[in-house]
């Protein structure tokens, strides 16, 4: 017998609670399922916790509303109702089996058989269930060892699978890039490589998550190069021509401690071209700000360099603003000779993570008491005082500006 000990979560005021309410209305009918389970049997952080119940899901709202907790409708199609105790959320779903899928979405029945639910979820390592008592349950046969080896494997069929919804290729190496250990799967990549054309039948948000997903693991090195190789990568980001890049810059993270982010190591697979980051993001639907920061992440000017002077970083840094500099610095970086100039590329980071953004001193007021009309024209001047005082490395000498006010009024008015 397998017992999660020593999980925090699982001993936690808010989970007994929820637990508490589904048991009160029927003995043994919740479970504990998924990550939660996958990541205490491994030592991995959990975030959040899904239930899987017998009960229906008007079932576990009466339940849960007569021990006082909140119940919020959060996919009621599905059969998740997503229950707070002491303002945590847990996801509480009832057990499903397929009716149909159409490589996109499942329509679903629920059940009340748990060896039924695990059929139908992606890997053995994700069908793991734990009692409220913390006594593990692996109805596949194979998801206990699987977690323990890092290995992701398909429950049943690999390629019929897919066939039911083919993010599940994505989650493939998703999970391989967070969770694997050694060699992928080899019967899980092919059919991952034969059937590569169906990511194209997925809607982009779908694929823009799971993908963001996949880049934010510590260390996807080796699920990128086995999606290259199976033509996974080329099938959702046929732009992506750095893979050598990529490695770099996950190297450089994980040697030298470096915070990593998704859109970073995106911007490493990408050329270095804005235009074609703009059409990775209309065509994955990111999120605007998202599509901001991956296009100034990959623009040219100015250029970064390892020996940039420290004027010109504060130059860059004040012109690009400190999370487009770092951006920048490190897909460069990720983009120079291995090996080379690190000790200057860690430099650049180091000046931007201890910048404060110098105040450019004049305001409106002043230039209007300089002798210019109110209208557009008091931008135009500020502007063209302010790129002096940006050349001037920011000098701070009220003088100099003064005088430098009154030669562009005197110019332009
Ligand atoms: P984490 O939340 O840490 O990323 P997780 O295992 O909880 O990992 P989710 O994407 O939250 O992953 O999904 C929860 C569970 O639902 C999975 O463990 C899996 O059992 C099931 N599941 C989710 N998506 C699918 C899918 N497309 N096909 C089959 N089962 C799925
Ligand atoms: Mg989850």
């Amino acid at each position: 017998m397998t017992r999660i000990a020593h999980a925090p979560w699982l001993s936690a005021p808010s989970t007994r609670a929820v637990l508490a309410a589904l048991e009160a209305a029927q003995p043994g009918c919740a479970r504990f399922v998924g990550g939660c389970v996958r990541n205490a049997l491994i030592g991995a952080p959990v975030d959040d916790i899904d239930i899987a119940t017998q009960l229906t899901p008007d079932a576990v709202v009466s339940a849960v509303e007569r021990a006082g907790l909140a119940a919020h409708p959060t996919g009621i199609e599905h059969g998740t109702i997503t229950v707070v105790a002491d303002r945590q959320p847990f996801e509480v779903t009832t057990l499903r089996r397929d009716v149909a899928t159409d490589g996109r979405r499942a329509t679903v029945a629920f059940t009340t058989d748990w060896a039924e639910d695990s059929a139908r979820r992606d890997f053995r390592m994700n069908a793991l269930y734990a009692d409220p008592d913390g006594v593990v349950h692996d109805p596949t046969g194979g998801g206990l060892d699987d977690a323990r080896a890092g290995r992701v494997v398909f429950i049943g069929d690999a390629e019929t699978r897919i066939r039911e919804d083919y993010l599940r290729i994505l989650r493939f190496f998703r999970f391989g890039a967070w969770y694997g250990k050694g060699p992928f799967d080899p019967v899980g990549l092919a059919a991952c490589a034969a059937l590569r054309d169906g990511l194209a039948s997925l809607s982009a948000e779908r694929v823009w998550k799971e993908t963001k997903k996949l880049l934010t693991a510590e260390d996807p090195r080796a699920a990128l190069a086995a999606m290259a190789q199976a033509g996974v990568l080329a099938a959702v980001l046929p732009e992506a021509d750095g893979r050598a890049r990529f490695d770099q810059m996950v190297e450089i993270e994980t040697s030298r401690f470096l915070p990593h982010h998704p859109l970073q190591r995106l911007a490493a697979l990408l050329p270095l071209d804005p235009d074609v980051a703009r059409g990775v993001a209309r065509r994955l639907k990111l999120a605007n700000d998202e599509r901001d920061r991956l296009t100034a992440a990959l623009g040219a000017e100015p250029r970064i360099v390892s020996y940039l002077s420290l004027r010109d970083v504060r130059r860059a840094l004040y012109v690009l603003g400190r999370e487009t500099f770092v951006d920048r610095v490190k897909r460069a970086w990720a983009a120079a000779p291995a090996g080379k100039a690190d000790a200057q590329w860690r430099a650049l980071i180091a000046l931007a993570e201890g910048w404060t953004r110098p105040v450019f001193p004049l305001d409106g007021a002043r230039v209007m008491a300089a002798g210019t009309p109110p209208g557009p024209l008091v931008g135009a001047v500020m502007r063209e005082v302010e790129a002096w005082w940006i050349d001037a490395d920011f000098i701070d000498d009220e003088l100099s500006l003064a005088e430098r006010l009154k030669a562009v009024v005197q110019g332009m008015i």
